[in-house]
């Protein structure tokens, strides 16, 4: 999960790491307000989690009060590359001589880390990445050992980034590693006239496999941008958006996977990935099977079960309550295998709806689908 800049701000000062003063609110008479406790000029800043907001408008200097309101009113409510701004930052604005860029990222082909630093920071960055790479560092962190005081001066050396930045590497790693992030990113992390070093924009993405000790930071609203991804979650579904027209119920993540790769072998493409785990109650066959049909671009079902604790039975049961409640209007084929397969589909067969059919292997039932999906 990202984090909104406020929140990385947070997370930077409580680490010791010197960032400016700053207030956020959702409201432009708040924000008029917050800029006069700030000293009257306040940079006005959209919260969004994307980055580039500078350069979309959301990133704004307000002279005074009266300004910093219209302002944020001006940014309240703007789309940022499909992210509605909910709330803006009022920051302190700060005089800046130098902007560098430094952060850390998780290098999972190499097992560890790499820190990555450049003296030429800010919304060029990117551009400078890929005209002139030598301007950037890349520096491996080994996650045993991690950032010590030698390790930043090796990385601020490499980088062309001042001596003081030492420092806030060392804390930089240190918010990582205690926050249990998978990125912190500094950009820009500026040096002012009068030689002080600060970070002036925060992105943090924390490790959702840490969240149950991340809890402070809550539920993600911007995690499910697809809206049937979202309902789906909203009824506690394993489901993933695909863009085919093959859709696709299985129990268990490995046995789903495999499903996709032979349906696409079939020549169709799977729709989503859609796991219903152990279960597979009526509800949940319901449920998945009402999240499927709701995508236009299905054409046809597979529900792909191989019983072991789960008995194929219980699976045929929650398929023929599920057709109570939802309307079938694209045909559905079912394999059931292993843990009481044949009164599984005895059960299907004496149940006889029209749209629904049965196959006895995995491979023949991903023909048939992939068939019906591409002739329908
Ligand atoms: P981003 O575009 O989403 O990365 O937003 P940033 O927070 O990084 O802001 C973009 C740019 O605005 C920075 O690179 C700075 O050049 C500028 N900026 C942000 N805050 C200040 C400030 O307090 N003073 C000055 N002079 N410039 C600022
Ligand atoms: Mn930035």
């Amino acid at each position: 999960m990202d984090l909104y800049e406020h929140q990385a701000r947070e997370i930077f000062e409580e680490h010791g790491i010197v960032v400016p003063r700053a207030e956020v609110t959702d409201s432009p008479e708040e924000a008029r307000a917050i800029a006069r406790r700030l000293g009257g000029r306040a940079v006005v800043k959209a919260q969004v989690k994307t980055g580039g907001r500078g350069r979309a408008g959301g990133v704004k200097m307000a002279a005074d009060p009266a300004a910093a309101q219209l302002t944020a009113r001006q940014i309240l409510g703007m789309d940022i590359k499909g992210h509605r701004v909910g709330k803006v930052m009022l920051a302190q604005p700060v005089d800046i001589e130098d902007e560098f860029y430094v952060s850390y990222v998780l290098d999972r082909a190499a097992g560890g880390f790499l820190a990555i630093a450049s003296a030429e920071g800010g919304t060029e960055i990117e551009e400078v990445a890929a005209t002139r790479p030598e301007a950037v560092a890349r520096i491996p962190v080994d996650p045993v050992k991690g950032v010590t005081s030698a390790k930043a001066g090796e990385i601020a050396e490499a980088a062309g980034l001042p001596p003081q930045s030492v420092d806030v590497l060392v804390r930089l790693w240190q918010v990582l590693v205690r926050e249990d992030a998978l990125l912190v990113e500094v950009n820009p992390l500026v040096r002012t006239r009068e030689g002080r070093i600060l970070a002036l924009d925060g992105k943090v993405t924390l490790d959702d496999n840490a969240r149950f000790r991340q809890a402070r930071w809550g539920a993600d609203e911007t995690g499910h941008r697809d809206p049937l991804e979202a309902a789906a979650a909203a009824k506690g579904l394993n489901y993933v958006k695909l863009d085919g027209e093959v859709g696709i119920i299985g129990n268990g993540a490995g046995l789903v996977m495999s499903t996709l790769d032979v349906v696409a072998g079939c020549g169709a493409r799977p729709a989503n990935f859609l796991d219903i785990g152990g279960g597979a109650s009526a509800r949940i066959m319901s449920d998945g099977l009402a999240v499927i049909l709701s995508d236009p671009d299905v054409k046809s079902v597979l529900v792909n079960v191989f019983g072991g604790i789960t008995a194929c039975d219980a699976v045929a049961d929650g398929i023929v309550q599920a057709l109570e409640t939802v309307r079938l209007t694209r045909p559905l084929v079912v394999r059931l295998d292993g843990n009481n397969a044949a009164r599984g589909r005895a059960i299907l067969d004496d149940r006889a709806h029209p749209l629904v059919e049965q196959a006895d292997t995995m491979d023949g039932a991903a023909r048939r689908a992939a068939e019906l999906a591409t002739t329908a």
